[in-house]
């Protein structure tokens, strides 16, 4: 299902009065839409050209700190322009705001035109590339995991985030009855990305209080990812237009299941699924054995791409359904990456890593790149693991921390090679701030704690 306006469809709505804005958005390093709102008709004149904005876009942290270090700007180089070009194939109307269209851009360099490096469209697009040169259209679908809650992102805001009132009281997973309390907000978030382009294969109540899932159906990783940031968007303004809120956080509290963004994976070969041989006992072709073996062999160097933030690794404990292992398995919930559809068209890879608060074109670039590094090199897969990957001793464990993600990223000559050195370096740059400011900061757990006992 195609992004659902043309710039004709555009001219004409904006004549008949029924387009007055479109939202012009680049993706940022957290995985976010920025950008500007045009008005229509100069979107029309002119800006469905080209746009322009600060540079700190592509180095700020989660609050939009200016970050000092990054190679690529900086206050001495002035904080400059980048150039900001609508890629037309994604224009579409957002159904849940009046009288307005979104585009996605790409971000290229303010003099040469060429595409920014460290831009999460480029990361992804340059990976895509590489698979289409080996002959293979990659397929992915990233699953969104959210909390909703009763109060407004303003009364959560002035009250410090202190009265978080989840929807559903209770467990609700996959419970009609349970999700019914959230059911306005659903079906309203189900039917208006569906109208935005956006194929919605369902919802579903998650296993915690207030917890629910979205899912699109598949669709090439570029798409995918362009939808998963859309989602996040339409997600969060539809759920303030019923005076509720939702967070995409990891893990938003250690008495409650975290958030997930699991990541289904397929490679296509004219149309046919690459990914399966209906000879093998599992049914998987040996090209998805070599690439399921090149994501395992460098799944500690991609980790910070699917748990970018100190937050992230909160999430991976022991009989909360989120990993703790990264081996493979067949239909097993435990392991960090499961086999699934086996032996059908569909038989695919899901990786469990990634947390919601992931940016997808980074995670799904790493995951392509590790996958593709183990078809060129003809890695070899190593033996299924079965049973509880919880329980399981001496198993490739995933890191524990941000550092240790970060470590096995500056480290990873894979990426490096993938990605370009400047691409990694900025991102282990991100990654080395996240954890200087939690070193920085003294947090709420800290006062409590030891505010009278110390
Ligand atoms: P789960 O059991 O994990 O909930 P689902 O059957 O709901 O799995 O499918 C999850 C996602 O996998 C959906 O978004 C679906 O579109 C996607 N999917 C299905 N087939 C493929 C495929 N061949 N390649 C990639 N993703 C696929």
């Amino acid at each position: 299902m195609p992004a659902n306006l043309t710039l004709d469809a555009l001219k004409a709505a904006v004549a008949a009065g029924e387009i007055d804005t479109v939202a012009a958005c680049l993706v940022d390093m957290q995985g976010r839409l920025m950008g500007k709102r045009f008005h229509a008709q100069h979107f029309l004149d002119s800006a469905h050209d080209e746009t322009h904005c600060c540079n700190y876009l592509l180095a700020t942290d989660m609050e939009m700190n200016t970050v000092p270090g990054y190679a690529s700007t900086s206050w001495a180089a002035g904080y400059g322009d980048y150039v900001m070009k609508p890629d037309l194939s994604t224009l579409r109307r957002l159904p849940w705001v009046p009288g307005t269209a979104l585009v996605m851009c790409d971000v290229l360099d303010h003099h040469t035109h060429q595409p920014v490096p460290h831009a999460p469209r480029s990361v992804l697009k340059r990976q895509v590339e590489r698979a289409q040169a080996m002959g293979f259209d990659v397929m992915m679908a990233t699953e969104l995991e959210f909390f909703l809650f009763d109060e407004s992102y303003a009364d959560l805001f002035d009250s410090g985030y202190r009265t978080l009132t989840p929807k559903a009281r209770h467990n609700v997973d996959y419970s009609i009855w349970g999700t019914s309390r959230d059911e306005p907000i659903m079906r309203d978030i189900r039917n208006k990305l569906w109208d935005a382009g956006i194929p919605i294969e369902c919802s579903k109540g998650e296993a915690d209080a207030g917890q629910e899932e979205v899912n699109a159906r598949y669709s090439d990783a570029m798409d995918t990812s362009d939808m998963h940031s859309i989602i996040k968007l339409g997600v969060k303004q539809i759920a303030e237009s019923h005076g509720a809120s939702v967070t995409f956080m990891a893990k938003y509290d250690h008495r409650r299941a975290g958030s997930s963004s699991h990541i289904h994976q397929s490679l296509w070969q004219d149309g046919k699924p690459a990914f399966l041989d209906p000879a093998d006992s599992h049914g998987m072709s040996a090209v998805m054995k070599h690439y399921m073996a090149g994501q395992l062999a460098h799944a500690e160097e991609i980790t910070c791409f699917l748990a970018p933030y100190v937050n992230s690794y909160k999430r991976f404990v022991v009989g909360m359904f989120a990993p703790t292992k990264a081996v493979w398995s067949c239909d097993n919930r435990t392991a960090g990456f499961r086999v699934c559809g086996e032996g059908t068209k569909a038989v695919r890879v899901e990786c469990r890593i990634g947390g919601a608060d992931l940016n997808p074109y980074l995670a799904c670039a790493a995951l392509l790149a590790a996958g593709l590094d183990g078809i060129e090199k003809k890695m070899e897969l190593e033996p299924e693991m079965r049973g509880d990957m919880y329980a399981a001793t001496g198993a490739r464990e995933i890191p524990k921390t941000l550092g240790a993600a970060a470590a096995a990223l500056n480290g990873s000559a894979m990426l490096r090679a993938a990605f370009g050195d400047a691409v990694v370096d900025h991102y282990v740059h991100a990654a080395e701030w996240e954890i200087s400011e939690q070193n920085r900061v003294v947090t709420d757990w800290e006062r409590a704690r030891g505010f009278d006992r110390a």
